[in-house]
């Protein structure tokens, strides 16, 4: 007799019902969120990796001495591939954002140290294609985002764009290897120029494609710790290293700096506190994960992997960059890119890039809708669609590649979304109209968000995800168009009802 209110079977079955309406985590179909590497036996080997460290507590790498051994191994690996000496340590963490915020925090640290007492707001310089991440990190931990205009048309940073910025106040430059909305390599090493001198903290923010930059068939600029100018590095396992969510790791130039990272006490009755990261008690699971599927691969195995992401990436590359009225935003370095209207055709030869994308969806594609931005000089990023290629793409390419070029057949011709204009009717129908929502911008509430959400079509019924609309060339332009504290505040709302309590 089991000792459970319900069969374990019957529960599993459950999960399974809702797995089935999630979007496929593999077979390629998701370009962004999930790195296939189109291997079961690597998710099966992490899986049984994960399952022997259920219960540890990786809290206390003293106690439990195997989180210490694979954490100490993991950094290694991650060490020797990307260029670090001896010099250079570092911890695993629970993810990409886990460590940018570590990174911050230790240079804001570092920098205060230096300047005892100091009142000033430290400043955190960096591209404005500079991960999100960083703006969470600036807010958390107190410092100005000085954020630095790119090219336009390329999504390019220039370093003595950076080197303008730098001054006395300025406790860490960031830059991305490559970046996330354009793919773009910043020029590492002169920025590095530039930083180095003065004594100002680099991070360099590998953490989608530091794994894979790593073993990229082709020459590239040097971008890793290899630049001596170089303090910190982030890169995910759970991208690159096809480790199941949950890992990444911080590099660390010098012994000394890497320590700022840490939290310590020992001022309460309880046991002493020593935590590396922003975590207490934490899974050892995705470690033990990460760490099983880098000594199963070897470099041998990810060169390999790398070189079929490489092959799938330059195909389609091409394969868009050929379809007439879209084209491929800048020089992407690594296994991402954009893709923008290409503007030298005519209008009804043009492909909005939102309709594509919400096109290609239907068929089954999901690719990543990415808003536009008006810079701080004025200038205005394009809304662009962002695919992410893994090694299980190769496999799907004349698949992918057919539904790519059929989309853009279905919409070519078809004018962006207003987002100024479809604001404008959407506010004619609330009640109170345009008042309304300027009244409601200070201070939304809950209710008056959720009834918003409501009236915008994006939030209805008992279950909220499934409200969530079809075409999302709309939301997006909404986004574009509406004050970003106020979209901020709407999308916290619907994030949040999303997971209201349930009965
Ligand atoms: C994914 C990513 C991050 C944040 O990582 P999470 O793992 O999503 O927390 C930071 N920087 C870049 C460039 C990324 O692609």
């Amino acid at each position: 007799m089991s000792r459970f209110r319900r069969e374990a079977s019957d529960i599993l079955a459950e999960l399974e019902q809702l797995r089935a309406v999630d979007a496929p985590t593999h077979g390629g179909r998701v370009l962004s969120y999930v790195y296939d590497s189109g291997m079961p036996e690597l998710d099966e080997l992490a899986a049984q990796a994960a399952r022997l460290v259920q219960p540890v507590n990786g809290l206390d790498p003293t106690t439990f001495t195997s989180v210490a051994t694979m954490e100490a191994g993991l950094v290694g690996f991650a060490r020797r591939v990307l260029g670090g000496d001896a010099d250079v340590v570092g911890s695993v963490t629970s993810g990409g954002t886990e460590s940018c915020l570590l990174a911050v925090k230790s240079a804001r640290d570092a920098w205060r140290a230096a300047r005892a007492g100091t009142p000033r707001v430290p400043r955190l310089v960096a591209p404005v294609t500079v991960h999100a991440a960083f703006h969470k990190a600036a807010e958390y931990f107190g410092l100005a985002l000085d954020l630095v205009p790119v090219d336009p048309i390329t999504g390019a940073v220039a370093a003595s764009d950076i080197e303008e910025r730098l001054g006395d106040d300025v406790a860490l430059v960031v830059v991305s290897a490559p970046s996330y909305p354009f793919a773009g390599l910043d020029p590492v090493a002169d920025v590095a120029a530039v930083t180095s001198p003065r004594g100002i903290a680099l991070h360099v923010d590998a953490c989608i494609g530091g794994f894979a930059l790593a073993f990229w068939p082709d020459p590239l600029p040097a971008w890793d710790l290899r630049v001596p100018g170089v303090t910190s590095l982030s890169a995910d396992l759970h991208k690159y290293g096809y480790a199941p969510k949950g890992v990444s790791v911080l590099l660390t130039r010098g012994r000394d700096r890497q320590r700022r990272q840490y939290f310590a006490t020992t001022a309460w009755p309880g046991y002493p506190v020593v935590n590396p990261t922003l975590t207490g008690s934490k899974p050892a699971g995705p470690l033990a994960a990460a760490w099983a599927i880098t000594e199963a691969l070897g470099d041998d195995g990810f060169a390999r992997l790398t070189s079929q992401v490489a092959r799938a990436t330059a195909a389609l590359r091409e394969l868009v960059d050929g379809i007439e009225g879209l084209h491929v935003v800048g020089s992407p370095t690594g296994p991402l890119f954009a893709v923008a209207v290409d503007d030298g055709v005519p209008a009804d030869r043009r492909v909005d890039p939102h309709h594509w994308a919400d096109v290609a969806r239907v068929a089954g594609w999901h690719l990543q809708l990415q808003p536009a931005l008006t810079q701080s000089d004025g200038t205005r990023l394009p809304h662009t669609t962002h695919l992410t290629v893994t090694p299980v793409t190769e496999a799907v390419l004349p698949d992918l590649s057919a539904a790519l070029v059929a989309a853009a057949d279905a919409v070519r011709g078809e004018p962006p979304v207003d987002g100024a204009a479809l604001l404008t009717g959407l506010l004619a129908t609330l009640p109170g109209g345009a008042d309304a929502l300027a009244g409601a911008s200070v201070g939304l509430d809950s209710d008056t968000a959720a009834g918003l959400l409501g009236a915008f079509g994006l939030l209805g019924g008992s279950d909220a995800a499934g409200a969530l609309p079809e075409r999302q060339a709309p939301v997006l332009a909404l986004v574009a168009a509406l004050p970003a504290p106020f979209t901020e505040r709407l999308l916290i709302e619907l994030l949040a009802r999303v997971v209201e309590p349930r009965d």
